[in-house]
């Protein structure tokens, strides 16, 4: 099969073509897996972070991409829950323990033997993947293959976060970074509670138009003064200002939820700017957002559904991986990038 293989790690400002269109065997389902044939597999931050180490996969050579959409093309000889043809997505979560304490409370996204898909294992730039059953969710038929693909990471976290922001009616959400996440975080809020006002904190003109365009209440610069304080923001962003830009604007006793694999060590600076009296004093939290469970894709899918989210897509071949890339990583972003196989 066709796949765009990354082979080592690289430092994509000196090679701005990471990956590799490759001819590689085809995989074969093992007792309980399916195999998959991909028609559509989401760009995510995250490959950045993999192809310049900061989250790097656990092997070489891998196969990146976590937001896979196909149809089920073969069966391990254990899998029953779907049959050939059923059309399934696979996301982040690859596989966890299913033994360990974070398992059995349902925090399979803490288990210390997670394996993130696209790093510890194969995941969508390519033909085919194998995946275990029980790690694949039926896409609910309104979604076009590509439109389902970025639900399956920057949505499925972004309902995370927006859970792990404890916002609710009447209160004030921020969002720091406008990317695919992001945006899927304001129309669930628009949808779910009209009456959240919502703040967007972005670097460009286009993200800032793009969010008011959705229904943001207030959108300006990462270290622009907002009108009022927020009682939560959610940061996407791979830097550090922001998340200190965004400490300053919280409320007492709000909270920033960072939605962030890795940041990047390039402005760590900005942490000595920190003043406890203005960042942190009065019982602000900070928390962190660590992959997804089963239970996050499954419910966001179902929520989606409902909310006729149409997410914004924007179409590469396979062999053109890394301009997406590229793009992502310059944040020329309106909505989300998709392969399309
Ligand atoms: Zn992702
Ligand atoms: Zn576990």
């Amino acid at each position: 099969m066709k796949a765009m293989v990354l082979d080592t790690i690289v430092k994509l400002e000196e090679n701005p073509e990471p990956l590799h269109l490759s001819q590689v065997e085809d995989p074969f389902p093992s007792e309980c897996e399916v195999l998959i044939r991909v028609s559509a597999c989401g760009v995510c931050h995250t490959e950045l972070d993999e192809i310049e180490g900061r989250t790097p996969p656990s092997r070489f050579t891998m196969v990146l991409g976590h937001q896979v959409v196909g149809r089920i093309a073969g069966l391990g000889t254990h899998a029953k829950h779907f049959k050939v043809g059923d059309r399934i997505g696979v996301a982040w979560i690859f596989s966890a323990c299913g033994k360990c304490k974070f398992c059995r409370a349902g925090n399979e996204n803490l288990c210390t033997d997670f394996r993130g898909t696209g790093r510890d294992a194969n995941g969508g730039y390519a033909e085919f993947m194998t995946v275990r059953e029980d790690f694949c969710y039926p896409i609910p038929e309104q979604f076009s293959d590509a439109e389902a693909a970025p639900l399956l990471c920057a949505g499925a976290i972004g309902y995370r976060s927006l859970r792990l922001s404890n916002i609710s009616g009447g209160q004030i959400l921020g969002l720091t970074g406008f990317g695919a996440s992001a945006h899927l975080v304001l129309k669930m809020v628009r949808h779910r509670h009209p009456d959240v006002a919502i703040f967007v904190f972005a670097r460009s003109d286009k993200e800032r138009a793009f969010a008011l365009e959705l229904g943001a209440a207030w959108a300006g610069d990462t270290t622009d003064s907002p009108p009022h304080l927020l009682d939560a923001i959610i940061d996407t962003t791979p830097a550090w200002k922001p998340g200190v830009e965004a400490l300053k604007n919280l409320e007492p006793g709000g909270r920033l939820v960072i939605n962030a694999i890795r940041k990047e060590e390039r402005d760590k600076d900005a942490l000595l700017s920190l003043d406890y009296p203005t960042h942190l004093w009065l019982e602000k939290e900070i928390k962190s957002v660590a992959n997804v469970t089963r239970r996050d894709v499954s419910e966001f899918l179902q929520l989606a559904a409902q909310m006729r989210i149409k997410p914004e897509v924007e179409e590469f071949a396979l062999g053109d991986a890394n301009r997406a890339l590229i793009q992502l990583k310059a944040a020329k972003i309106r909505g989300a990038k998709v392969i399309r196989l």
